[in-house]
């Protein structure tokens, strides 16, 4: 098996394609990996190692007979812990679930499964997937193998750092106001959030429904457009699905000519004061590189996407205080003996408060102040209306240009324990995020350079128009080749 540093999922569709290895060889290559190094990095909460074995078997006997091969097939994957995977765990990292074994597979899988794709485990995250760093998880902690001393990001955490770590070859994560690009920027890897809609939410467990979408963590732009080939598509489970028909030959082979024609814009209001310098320094080489492309770029404003941050913190919340509802000790989470002569009342009230850590409650709080009567219009309303007036900005700049392009995260990867007793500049992490679940677009972070040892990597953003994923994948492929 050669370094696992070094292979993407092209190359190992052509290693595995070649006989330079099995699948089963690639997977028990990375099981050694996570075995050395998961211990200290803490990417992954369950280990699938005797299913992984009985998928690669699989793989390599269709290999042996000749049959025609999945896209992704043999390709050792990591899966967030909110997504469902028939027959294993799926906690979203809560004591809530600590027992719960998922009884059907999320659409996402069964796609992915159809791809060929090998599962080896779940990966860590924020409790829920509330949270920027993965600091809450109620299990453990996962460590940035960038720099072990610092915050993988969140809450897709787990995902990001195995795949930077090489404990997976790629993983899904997801994304309700930066969860798969911030911690992708903070671990130098690439994150793709898809327009909503396009990729189905069936069996993924619910953060707040409309802003929810689940993708790909890759090493680089063009994995992140074949694993978003294979789980994006039409599905009957989810009814908020577009049911958008993808041409693949536009994403997987883009063309230099249609890139060199897209117009490219920097808001100003996103290269503000505060700022770390490194990445605005990082955002400055990767428009020049952009411009070296052939490529127009200029100025751009948004203005009311200064308001992103404020209304998630009111739309979020109250999608989470209904979402997160179930969960009360008898649909859902395990009940105490002692419990069960309790009165109903006594048994959400102690289940909730045994079950859920401490930011979920804060926000389920905030999302239940947000909607009851009295405040709701002064809140929940006004927060919709804001979220309209900031769609119809982006709708407005994208007349002008085909293609956005800023910062991922406002710091490269804070370090552990830095902001846990400060929410409020946990939240900022998310501030050039958010807007692209507001509006409902694609967005993906791209490391702005190769990762140099000793260096914390900085991520850029690129956010396309709604069901364009073409333009911020192909413009993202040609970058990656001037790397
Ligand atoms: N970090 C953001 C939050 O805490 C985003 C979470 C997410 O995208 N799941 O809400």
């Amino acid at each position: 098996m050669e370094d696992l540093k070094d292979l993407t999922i092209k190359s190992f569709g052509e290693g595995l394609r070649e006989k330079k290895f099995s699948a089963m060889e690639a997977t028990l290559a990375y099981f050694e990996n996570i075995k050395k190094m998961d211990p200290s990095l803490g990417a992954y909460l369950h280990l699938m190692e005797e299913s992984a074995a009985t998928q690669a078997e699989k793989i390599d006997l269709a290999l042996q007979n000749g049959e025609e091969l999945g896209p992704l097939a043999g390709v050792p994957m990591a899966i967030k812990d909110n997504i469902l995977i028939k027959g294993h765990p799926a906690t979203a990292a809560s004591k809530m679930l600590k027992d719960y074994v998922a009884s059907y597979d999320a659409s996402v899988i069964n796609n992915l499964k159809r791809s060929g794709a090998v599962f080896l485990g779940k990966t860590n995250m924020d409790e829920f997937a509330m949270g920027s760093s993965t600091e809450n998880s109620a299990f453990r902690l996962t460590r940035n193998p960038r720099d072990m001393e610092r915050v993988p990001g969140g809450s897709s955490g787990g995902s990001a750092a195995a795949v930077a770590g090489d404990l997976a070859l790629a993983a899904l994560g997801s994304d309700t106001g930066g969860s798969i690009r911030q911690p992708a920027a903070l671990c130098g890897v690439v994150g793709l959030k898809s327009t909503y809609g396009t990729v189905s939410r069936s069996g993924l467990i619910a953060m707040a429904s409309s802003l929810d979408q689940i993708g790909p963590i890759t090493k680089t732009v063009s994995d992140a457009a074949q694993v978003f080939m294979a789980i994006q598509g039409s599905d009957p489970l989810d009814n908020t699905n577009a049911g958008i028909a993808y041409d693949p030959k536009e994403i997987l082979e883009p063309s230099l000519e249609k890139v060199k024609k897209l117009r490219v814009g920097v808001p100003k209001e996103f290269m503000v004061d505060g700022l770390e310098d490194k990445v605005r320094s990082g955002i400055e080489q990767a428009v020049e590189k952009i411009k070296s492309l052939g490529v127009e770029v200029k100025t751009i404003s948004l203005p009311n996407a200064k308001y992103a941050l404020s209304t998630y913190y009111i739309i979020m919340p109250a999608e989470v205080s209904s979402n997160l509802a179930r969960f009360d000790g008898i649909r859902y989470g395990a009940r105490d003996d002692e419990n069960k002569k309790q009165s109903l009342l006594d048994i959400y009230l102690s289940e909730r408060g045994r079950g859920f850590g401490a930011e979920t409650k804060r926000r389920i709080i905030l999302g239940t102040f947000v909607l009851s009567s009295g405040y709701y219009d002064a809140y929940y309303e006004k927060a919709q209306r804001v979220r309209a007036l900031m769609r119809k900005d982006l709708d407005e700049a994208f007349k002008e240009v085909d293609v956005i392009i800023g910062p991922t995260t406002p710091t490269t990867a804070f370090k552990i324990g830095e902001k846990t007793s400060d929410p409020l500049s946990m939240y900022l992490s998310d501030i050039f995020t958010i807007p692209a679940n507001m509006a409902e677009i694609p967005a993906i972070s791209i490391p702005v350079e190769k990762f140099k040892e000793g260096e914390l990597p900085v991520g850029f953003q690129l956010m396309g128009r709604r069901f364009r994923e073409a333009d911020i994948l192909s413009l993202g492929q040609y970058y990656e080749k001037l790397n």
